[in-house]
């Protein structure tokens, strides 16, 4: 059995912690808030005190921080993993964050002798404890074979997507057609209503016609068409909204960084702030359909 250093212990780190432990690996937990490595300590993991503590000494380090400042927090600098884990320590980050930091990042792993990989995740809370994430791995072939063990254990599809940065570029992508998928949708729902169709008659029609898609056929945003999707359940998140933003705007910042056109895209973001505004960051993101209803 390894020994993991495992770095962020929020929402998504502290189950997916708990599913290492529960396949019988040894975890040092470390996370800024005390609170979530006691929670982890709970759980049965050792405590670390510090980031170098969390990395030395391991067979692989994990990550799951917020944001690309944090994940280099995490790895540069003397306090951090690139200075005090040995070079055979793996080095796996499945934090969400900006396709560029995540190249940066990953060339001052290969740089210092390290196998890294970026390996976000899509799935949500419930997917980290169920250990059904879905793992996009960026990285060279050796590092993601060496990798793929330890995903296995807390995800159920790990699919390599190609080199340093590919896992990050690949969430982004998809979540970026996930919310135009979404917004369509929910246009549709609301334009039908309008023209006197019935929420449940638009959705036989569309469902098993050329506008057939995940988000009307297994998230429909509106009540009563498929009884297990958030809108059922006052669109209680499910993948909030804020997310979904946080995704859009990576994919815009990709977008600028490779000089390329994605209105869609662009527009989606623009309306997904516009739902934060209005204060639905919170609930799932396929209350964008409450906005373009005129409910919220
Ligand atoms: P969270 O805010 O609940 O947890 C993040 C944790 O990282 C916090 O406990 C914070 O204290 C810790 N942290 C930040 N900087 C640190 C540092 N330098 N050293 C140690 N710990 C540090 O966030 P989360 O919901 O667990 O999300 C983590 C990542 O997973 C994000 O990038 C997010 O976009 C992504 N993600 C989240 C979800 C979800 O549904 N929550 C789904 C898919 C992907």
């Amino acid at each position: 059995m390894a020994k993991i250093g495992f770095i962020g212990l929020g929402k998504m780190g502290l189950p997916m912690v708990e599913n290492l432990l529960a396949a019988g690996h040894e975890v040092k937990a470390f996370d800024l808030f005390p609170q979530n490595v006691a929670a982890a300590e709970e759980a049965g993991a050792a405590a670390a005190d510090s980031i170098a503590d969390a990395a030395k000494g391991v067979d692989a380090v994990i990550s799951m921080v917020p944001e690309g400042k944090h994940v280099r927090a995490v790895y540069e600098g003397d306090e951090g993993v690139f200075a005090n884990a040995d070079p055979e320590t793996l080095l796996i980050d499945s934090s969400t964050i900006d396709v560029a930091t995540s190249r940066v990042v990953s060339r001052q792993a290969v740089e210092a002798g390290f196998d890294m990989v970026d390996a976000p995740v899509s799935g949500g809370v419930g997917g980290a404890v169920a250990a059904t994430l879905t793992f996009m791995v960026g990285g060279s072939e050796k590092a993601f074979e060496r990798a793929s063990p330890f995903l296995e254990i807390m995800g159920g599809k790990i699919i390599h997507t190609g080199g340093p940065g590919n896992g990050q570029a690949a969430k982004i992508c998809n979540n970026m057609l996930l919310a135009i998928s979404m917004i369509g949708t929910s246009e549709a729902f609301a334009l039908g209503r309008r023209l006197g169709l019935d929420d449940q008659t638009l959705f036989d029609v569309s469902s098993v016609s050329s506008g057939a898609n995940w988000s009307l056929t297994t998230y429909c945003p509106v009540p009563g068409p498929v009884p297990t999707s958030p809108a059922n359940n006052d669109y209680k998140a499910g993948f909030a909204a804020d997310m979904m933003l946080k995704d859009l705007r990576l994919a815009q910042a990709a977008a600028a960084d490779s000089d390329i056109e994605t209105p869609l895209g662009e527009l989606s973001e623009a309306l997904y702030s516009r739902l934060a505004e209005k204060g639905g960051g919170g609930l799932d993101f396929s209350a964008v359909f409450k906005m373009l209803d005129g409910s919220l």
